[in-house]
């Protein structure tokens, strides 16, 4: 068997453009625009990268998007009462804190701070507790890029054999409650699992957020299984040289060996282009739900769990 590839590019843009759509008519039925707020501290070079693009993202899709840069060294009170600020504005509709934060700050209290109905990471006590208890919340944006993807490629999920390697706060625990929410029966592996391999030889669905580059090898996937790799590793590419400085160049890959996967599976993500570019996408449509929500308008269909 040879896998579909499931274009995760492809299906961003399409998030984006049914976004872009939506926001246009919220603009001309009630003269809102969604705004989405992101606050930096420290100048970690990934995080900013990350940063510019979501504004980039947000301004292309016909959302405000608003900037705050604060230096490494910023006093939690400060970043507290700039959250409040934003808090309190009508023109911002979501906030999010870039993660992670420099480690003098207490990242659960700053998440905890921001009003759970702008909280669109999703990581606020309440509404992880709103998820978990299977009613309305906003949906961490990469676990619900992921059941986008699954739902456009099986219909219903119902019934369905799930497994989770990975069980953080910001991918694993989500993902396997969205599963539930969608019927699958889920299992829920972690570095202490007895036989991973077992486990995931039952999976009619295998998501792996584990953070290991390739873990996952083919011959542990059930033929036809559909495989959603998370993981974000670079590794050393021989292959491609060295570059100027004499190191050897790099490349990205997931926590799935692809190759190996992709001829067992029958639907499988890459690594890029899979789940990454889903992640701000689901960040642009869970801004213009808040935006929706707050304001008694008529919420997007299909962009959200
Ligand atoms: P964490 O490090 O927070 O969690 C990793 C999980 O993997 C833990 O639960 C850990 O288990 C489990 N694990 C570690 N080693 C093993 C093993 N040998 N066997 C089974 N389970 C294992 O990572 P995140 O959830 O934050 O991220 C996971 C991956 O997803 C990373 O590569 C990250 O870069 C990527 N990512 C990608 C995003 C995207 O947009 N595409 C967004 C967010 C993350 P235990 O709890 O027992 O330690």
């Amino acid at each position: 068997m040879t896998a579909k590839i499931i274009d995760g590019k492809a299906f961003a843009a399409d998030v984006r453009a049914r976004v872009a759509k939506h926001v246009a008519r919220v603009k001309d039925e009630s003269g809102i625009t969604p705004g989405l707020a992101v606050v930096l501290v420290g100048e970690d070079p990934a995080s900013q990268v990350y940063v510019r693009s979501k504004g980039t993202m947000t301004v292309e899709t016909g959302m405000n998007s608003y900037e705050h840069k604060l230096n490494a060294d910023t006093a939690e009170a400060d970043l507290l009462a700039l959250i409040d600020k934003l808090n309190g504005d009508p023109a911002v509709h979501g906030i999010l804190v870039q993660l992670p934060l420099p480690g003098h700050l207490n990242e659960d209290l700053v998440i905890n701070s921001i009003d759970p109905a702008k909280d669109v990471d999703g990581f606020h006590i309440s509404n992880v507790g709103l998820l978990g208890t299977g009613q309305k919340s906003m949906v961490p944006c990469t676990p619900l890029g992921c059941l986008m993807m699954l739902r456009d490629h099986h219909g219903s999920l119902s019934g369905l054999d799930a497994v989770v390697i990975g069980r953080s706060n910001i991918v694993g625990k989500p993902m396997a409650q969205l599963l539930i929410k969608d019927s699958c029966t889920v299992t829920v592996a972690h570095s202490r699992t007895k036989d991973l391999p077992g486990t995931v030889r039952r999976a009619d669905i295998v998501v792996a957020a584990v953070g290991r580059p390739q873990m996952v090898p083919g011959d542990w996937i059930k033929p036809g299984a559909t495989v959603i790799d998370v993981g974000i590793n670079r590794i050393e590419a021989p292959e491609r040289g060295t570059k100027e400085d004499g190191s050897v160049k790099t490349r990205l890959v997931g926590d799935v060996d692809f190759d190996s996967c992709a001829a067992v599976a029958g639907a499988i993500t890459p690594v890029p282009g899979g789940v990454g570019p889903m992640t701000i996408a689901c960040l642009l449509a869970n801004t213009l739900t808040a935006c929706c929500r707050a304001n008694g308008l008529e919420e997007p269909q299909g962009l959200t769990a």
